[in-house]
């Protein structure tokens, strides 16, 4: 596509027409030249220290387990080819190759293979570890309108956030900008939290034994469980498992919310999804202003009764069962009552599942990045963490691995970023004099080039 574009480019200045030279069409191409002239992100500079990180690094990086059935893939900053299929017989021969290539991203597979190093459908399949990704790309939070930026490529139309599904012109051609902050990650780090919550508590995964965490080096995390009892799971068996993550298809009545139930125990202190969603009705009516209850549009008689008898509320559902507590607050009304449960419950579902990227565990041929490598769009460590320190990861301190001189950039824009303890931007359109590990992951954004 970019090479067409350069072509087009290139022939357009030829030929120079009046009505050419005056469309949108033709300064989108003529910036999109000045963007590939200028070199944001100073490939050569950031492909010289990547090298020089491998040559002193590559030896920490661990094999993935038993790396004689994995297939490796690789992205270079200069090209858009994956170089993949790639095996190793060991440990030492994976160094090697990192020290020799310095990729940009690295990958082994999800999966076991007989062959791995042969073509997709001749490799043998012999298993897969589940896979969980969480990545910040995949919510909506009010900070991507402050770091994130797209342009239609047909028609020149630029907005802040995510792109919309189609632009106004009718097209669907997206350039994007994304960058990171603290807000994108945290929530990436609650989302796999709630994971491993369920992991843990629901299917007895232990973090000793089976559960491997990873900042993924970019805006997420990602979780593998390598559990011979996962392994030989086919697409519709994780299909399974996403969905019980999700908590689809659960209905109030499979809880104990039936109001021709007969009553029972509480279900807060229950496992599984009852517990979970008695907490999270819990928490909710618990925090929520009397505002937030109306505009949920529940029936007036739960509205009211959650605006002035929420204490009252709160204790019943601590000591009873559900059935009680609908005969008690929710009114007479009982074709009322559900659509009000089924409000509450996506709510209450919203809160307690994990946000996982579907797709990547239903795949059983998924390639997931190589723990301990570097992230060539962020110059940035993937990282294995020990989950039960994950509260404590700070990405913008322990993910930081290049350290050296500074370096003078001109920024064309950069929101604030943490580096450590030191807050570095915004940058609009400037000289910057900044340490090496700052002018990386603007470099590898592509939100600057190195000037002398
Ligand atoms: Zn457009
Ligand atoms: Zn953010």
């Amino acid at each position: 596509m970019l090479l067409n574009l350069k072509k087009m480019v290139q022939t357009l200045s030829i030929i120079n027409i009046q009505i050419i030279y005056f469309s949108p069409i033709f300064k989108l191409l003529c910036a999109l030249k000045l963007d590939m002239e200028s070199d944001w992100g100073s490939t050569k500079f950031v492909v010289e220290q990547f090298s020089k990180w491998y040559r002193n690094n590559a030896k920490t990086i661990p094999a993935p387990t038993e790396i004689k059935l994995r297939e490796f893939a690789f992205l270079t900053f200069e090209g858009r080819t994956m170089f993949r299929h790639i095996s190793f017989k060991d440990e030492v021969v994976l160094h090697r190759y990192l020290i020799d290539n310095a990729p940009a991203n690295s990958y082994h597979s999800s999966s076991y293979y007989k062959h791995p190093d042969y073509d997709m459908n001749e490799k043998g399949w012999i298993g897969a570890d589940l896979v969980f990704d969480i990545d910040a790309d995949h919510f909506n939070l009010p900070c991507q309108t402050e770091h994130d930026k797209w342009l239609c490529r047909n028609c020149g139309k630029t907005g802040v956030g995510k792109p919309p599904e189609l632009c106004e012109c009718g097209k669907a051609q997206f350039q994007t900008e994304t960058w990171l902050c603290e807000k994108c990650l945290q929530a990436a780090k609650n989302e796999t939290q709630k994971l491993l919550d369920i992991l843990i508590q629901d299917f007895g995964f232990t973090t000793k034994n089976d559960l491997v965490v990873n900042f993924s080096g970019n805006r997420g995390y990602h979780v593998h469980v390598r559990n011979k009892n996962v392994r030989y799971f086919d697409q519709s068996s994780r299909r399974e498992i996403v969905d019980y993550i999700l908590g689809t298809g659960i209905k109030p009545e499979y809880i104990g919310f039936n109001p021709k139930g007969h009553g029972g125990r509480s279900i807060l202190g229950d496992e599984g999804w009852r517990g979970r969603v008695g907490k999270a009705l819990y928490d909710f009516v618990d925090d929520s202003s009397s505002e937030t209850i109306k505009s949920l549009n529940l029936s007036r008689t739960l509205t009211q009764n959650l605006i002035n008898k929420k204490s009252e509320f709160l204790i019943a559902l601590q000591n009873n069962h559900p059935s009680f507590i609908l005969k008690k607050f929710a009114g007479r009304d009982e074709e009322r009552i559900i659509t009000d449960l089924d409000t509450i419950l996506k709510i209450a579902i919203k809160q307690q599942s994990a946000d996982i990227d579907t797709v990547v565990t239903t795949d059983i041929h998924r390639l997931i990045r190589l723990p301990n490598t570097l992230h060539g769009k962020t110059g940035w460590q993937t990282q294995t963490i020990n989950p039960e320190n994950i509260s404590d990861y700070d990405p913008f301190t322990n993910a930081i691995v290049f350290k050296g001189e500074e370096v003078k950039l001109f920024v064309r824009w950069a929101p604030k970023i943490r580096i450590g303890d030191t807050t570095y931007g915004e940058y609009n359109e400037e000289k910057v004099t900044l340490p090496l590990a700052v002018a990386i992951f603007l470099l590898c954004k592509k939100g600057a080039r190195v000037i002398n």
